[in-house]
């Protein structure tokens, strides 16, 4: 469930889409980006001027697409989508801004893993709304100097200290979003909800709330999970129904998934509660390096299971208490 590229069908993506706050007011929680991000936008109408280049950072499924969309539907700016996997080449990047109209808003997700020559390009965009491009090879190289329309840049990343410095200081506001409290993931769930046509009793959309890893994205597809439930069972979203659908898709009591649970299990019962190497844990668990930190580990240190130290990643007591194991395991070795 935690998956940051889950394979999902047509009609999973549309809903999902569906379910995206269209307004700032709308948008439930991170109340200081929310605040933060307004005065942008206001002083940028008032200036008729395109707003200043925004970076939105934090674990996926927070809200970072949901942003950008935001940005120019309050702004009345057209939205181009692309992402750093897209970008290969400086041509690919110069080809996307060379076609940009006047105040468009170009969102580029994953901005982390563009390639290197296409950020260089990107460093002058943003500042003069300028690029050079290259033609010709060796001595009879030539640069061609190419005005672009202006334009806000919207990057969102998971992992913000992968940027090169250049880059990260040419956004005028970096927003940090933060997991969701409880309360927020209810208020997300109740908006869901009724725009799914699922009635859900106040302690079943408590309960949902609490197993979706403080992420309304979790929020909303356990909660489809649980509408499927109830429409092959019957009955209603009572709170034994979101038991019963959240265990069959092995979210557990505190929302934990199995991949969560694999990297806990391998940390304590494995490493003896490390320290223990990012790429180790990685390939006991199956997974990429990257999954490991960008989706897992945030998670599991915010709720203090998991710590970071200089040589590696650690268990807490809590998360021995919560596998069930002794944490005397870990000073007895
Ligand atoms: P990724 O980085 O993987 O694209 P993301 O952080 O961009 O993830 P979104 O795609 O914007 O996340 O959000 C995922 C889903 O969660 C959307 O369907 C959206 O409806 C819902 N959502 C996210 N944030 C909020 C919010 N603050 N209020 C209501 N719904 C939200």
């Amino acid at each position: 469930l935690t998956d940051p590229t889950p394979s999902k069908d047509e009609s999973e993506l549309a809903i999902e889409g569906a379910l995206r706050p269209a307004s700032l007011a709308e948008f439930v929680g991170q109340t200081k980006v929310r605040g933060q991000l307004q005065l942008l936008l206001d002083a940028a109408r008032l200036q008729e001027r395109p707003a200043d280049h925004i970076l939105l950072a934090g674990p996926p499924g927070l809200g970072k697409t949901t942003l950008a969309m935001i940005v120019a539907h309050e702004s009345e700016r057209p939205l181009r989508m692309s992402s750093g996997p897209a970008i290969q080449h400086a041509g690919d990047l110069a080809a996307l801004l060379s076609s940009l109209t006047p105040g468009e808003v170009l969102f580029i997700d994953e901005i982390h893993r563009m390639a290197r020559s296409a950020e260089e390009m990107l460093y002058l965009a943003m500042e003069d709304f300028r690029i050079d491009i290259m033609v010709g090879k060796g001595a009879g190289a030539t640069s061609i100097p190419l005005d672009l329309a202006p334009f806000t840049l919207v990057g969102a990343t998971t992992r913000a200290g992968l940027l090169p410095n250049p880059l990260r200081d040419r956004f005028g506001f970096t927003a940090h979003l933060e997991y969701y409290e409880p309360e927020e993931l209810e208020r997300v769930l109740e908006r869901s909800a009724r725009m799914l046509d699922v009635p859900l009793p106040a302690e079943s959309r408590a309960e949902i709330a609490r197993r979706s890893r403080g992420t309304p994205r979790i929020a909303n597809r356990l909660l489809r999970r649980v509408r499927d439930y109830v429409v092959v069972h019957g009955g209603s979203a009572t709170a034994a129904s979101v038991d019963a659908a959240l265990d069959l898709y092995d979210v557990d009591a505190i929302g934990l998934d199995r991949l969560d649970r694999a990297v806990l299990e391998a940390l304590v019962r494995r490493f003896h509660g490390g320290p223990v190497g990012l790429n180790t844990l990685a390939v006991t668990v199956g997974e990429e390096a990257d999954t490991i930190e960008s989706v897992i580990e945030p998670y599991l240190v915010r709720i203090g299971f998991m710590g970071r130290t200089p040589r590696g990643r650690v268990a807490t007591p809590d998360a021995y208490a919560h596998l069930g194991v002794r944490h005397a395991d870990q000073t007895l070795r």
